[in-house]
């Protein structure tokens, strides 16, 4: 699998400002909020994009996922959040290294654009 800027955050080559850090995962800002909070976790070790993953990463997906409400609460949104996954280009996934939007601080719109 090809590298990302995202396998660069985690060997600490390009800065991020880390919310959480575990054995699994990262959870770091965005560099290009789309919302007052915007967060993406994403696993240590890369998938390349939700559409690749298997059976053996549901536990990782899992993760994930409850690191991603760990950080919402610890971030303050007590009114609700959106996770997010982008996946594929009709899915608007730019870097090929999965990772979950953690969006909140603002009304959601629906649908999606
Ligand atoms: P995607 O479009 O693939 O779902 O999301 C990729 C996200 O990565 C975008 O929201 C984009 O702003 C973010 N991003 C891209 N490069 C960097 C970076 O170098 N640092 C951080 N913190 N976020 C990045």
């Amino acid at each position: 699998m090809a590298d990302t800027i995202f396998a660069r955050i985690i060997r600490g080559e390009i800065p991020a400002r880390i919310v959480h850090d575990d054995d699994l995962c990262l959870a770091f800002h965005d560099v290009a909020p789309q919302a007052p909070v915007h967060v993406l976790v994403i696993p240590k070790q890369p998938i390349a994009s939700l559409a690749v993953a298997t059976e053996a990463d549901a536990t990782l997906l899992g993760h994930l996922m409850v690191v991603a409400t760990k950080v919402a609460a610890t971030l303050g949104l007590a009114d609700g959040y959106r996770l997010v996954v982008n996946c594929g280009l009709d899915g608007g996934q730019t870097v090929d290294h999965l990772h979950v939007h953690l969006l909140g601080g603002r009304a959601m719109g629906w649908p999606p654009g």
